[in-house]
């Protein structure tokens, strides 16, 4: 399912822009934390952009992906500013034949050197989503990892450290958030950051959840529709978790929603859920 066939590279880049500064806004990406990317398979004329170009090497082998076109932020680059230079910050990467290696292209204006250093996360979740769990048939993807603050500190707790807690505990303060994350939220143990530990766990818990919690760490969100969308869920997510945070700062009062309030909410929306 996509929205994207009458889109240009310029809404792309608006929209990805859009996703970082609303993620700053929400305190998901201080300084230069988090990254973005989007993963197109319908061909992208980068030129007018990104006019210079470069040989990479793949983190892993993507043969089903060859000619696909990632948009990507730049190392260090900060999430806030990529709406008012996008160019500057972010690179199209086109996978060659073959699925190894793939071109960059980049804009003079550059401020990196690199793509970001969770590209092989961001990677490895596009091409499961696309080609192996998604069915092979999609043709757009986006990921975003945030840092955000309540989600993140709520994973330094040992009692939150398990999934089932996280989403019994996260998804009864507001109405909307089974609603939108039926499938609850993901938790991974701590991973060394850009590790191949991180990656491998990461994919397996991004095919049954939008977005899974990384501890002591941030987030990865996932979404076939946009690159907002995927913003949504961090927002979705980290929302409950204020919520979260707030009833433990005041000691507890709040019951939250309880668990006939949510099965009734599912019930109206027709939700699938198995975490109440
Ligand atoms: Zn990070």
């Amino acid at each position: 399912m996509t929205l994207a066939l009458n889109l240009t590279l310029d809404d792309y880049l608006e929209m990805i822009g859009e996703a970082g500064r609303h993620l700053a806004a929400i305190e998901a990406s201080e300084g230069a934390a988090g990254n973005i990317s989007i993963c197109l398979r319908q061909p992208v004329d980068l030129r007018p952009r990104f006019p210079l170009v470069a040989e990479i090497a793949l983190p892993q082998p993507v043969p089903e992906l060859a000619g696909a076109t990632l948009i990507v932020s730049g190392s260090g680059r900060r999430l806030r500013e990529i709406l008012d230079a996008p160019t500057a910050s972010l690179c199209g990467v086109v996978i060659n034949p073959g699925g190894t290696t793939a071109r960059c292209h980049t804009a003079p204006e550059r401020r990196f050197e690199r793509v970001t250093s969770e590209f092989n996360s961001h990677l490895a979740v596009h091409y499961d989503q696309l080609c192996a769990s998604g069915g092979g048939d999609g043709d757009f993807h986006a990921v975003i990892h945030a840092q955000p603050v309540h989600l993140t500190y709520l994973s330094h707790i040992p009692r939150y450290q398990d999934t089932t807690t996280l989403n019994t505990r996260l998804l009864r303060w507001q109405p909307e958030t089974i609603v939108n994350l039926p499938e609850g939220i993901g938790f991974l143990p701590f991973e060394v950051p850009g590790s191949q530990a991180l990656m491998s766990r990461n994919v397996a818990a991004l095919r049954r959840h939008r977005v899974v919690l990384w501890a002591k760490h941030g987030v990865m969100a996932r979404s076939d529709i946009s690159v907002k969308r995927a913003a949504d869920r961090v927002e979705y997510a980290e929302t409950a978790a204020r919520y979260e945070c707030l009833n433990l700062s005041l000691g507890e009062p709040a019951e939250g929603l309880s668990v006939a309030e949510i099965r009734a909410i599912c019930a109206a929306f027709n939700i699938q859920q198995e975490i109440f």
